[in-house]
């Protein structure tokens, strides 16, 4: 498995999919656990995240790592990735085109991890994952199944720094996450 995380990793470092490879500096694959049950996925990286190799870290990530800790998890516990692993340029959104060109590391990661939970972070996953018509203003924190993978999506952390009267929505929407888990999943609460 670790020989399948290599490769997969490898070859979306060689990937000319979009164009996004020519201004990144790092690609931004994944951080936390590739065992782990819960699946966090955000938009693409950011400018730390591009200087740092690593999903979520900076501001956003520092916040993210608080929510987390909120309901007695951290990255160890949980793995990370984004729907696009290069950085767009000035921090906009990924268009609609680069995110179809990357979609299909983010299936494969999904596969080789076979998580038990995904959670996306902001609207441009959500779109992705749960459904192109998501509203994430009205259905964070709402549990949907899809291929037996029980997902929700909450407010990306970058949101949740720009406007903070949202976090206590999201502090709902954490409970419901660790409630989830503690329904579904065996291993990710190991010491009860
Ligand atoms: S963003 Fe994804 S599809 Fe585009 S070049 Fe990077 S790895 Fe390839």
């Amino acid at each position: 498995m670790a020989d399948q995380w290599e490769t997969l990793e490898r070859e979306c470092g060689q990937c000319r999919g979009c164009s996004l490879w020519e201004t990144r500096k790092h690609l931004v694959f994944d951080a936390g656990s590739r065992t782990a049950e819960v699946m966090l996925v955000g938009e693409g990286p950011g400018a730390s995240e591009d200087e740092q190799g690593i999903p979520f870290v900076g501001r956003a990530g520092q916040f993210l790592d608080d929510m987390l800790e909120i309901i007695g998890l951290d990255r160890t516990r949980v793995y990370i990735s984004n729907i696009v692993k290069c950085r767009p340029p000035g921090n906009r959104d990924p268009l609609t085109v680069e995110q179809d060109a990357c979609i299909g590391f983010l299936r494969r990661q999904t596969a080789l991890l076979r998580p038990k939970i995904i959670v996306c972070l902001g609207r441009i996953a959500a779109m992705q994952i749960i459904k192109p018509d998501f509203k994430i203003t009205r259905e964070h924190g709402v549990w949907f199944e899809r291929g037996g993978v029980r997902m929700m999506a909450m407010y990306h952390p970058s949101a949740l720094l720009r406007d903070p009267s949202r976090r206590p929505e999201t502090f709902d929407d954490l409970k419901s996450l660790e409630r989830e888990i503690r329904s579904v999943c065996k291993r990710t609460y190991p010491s009860e």
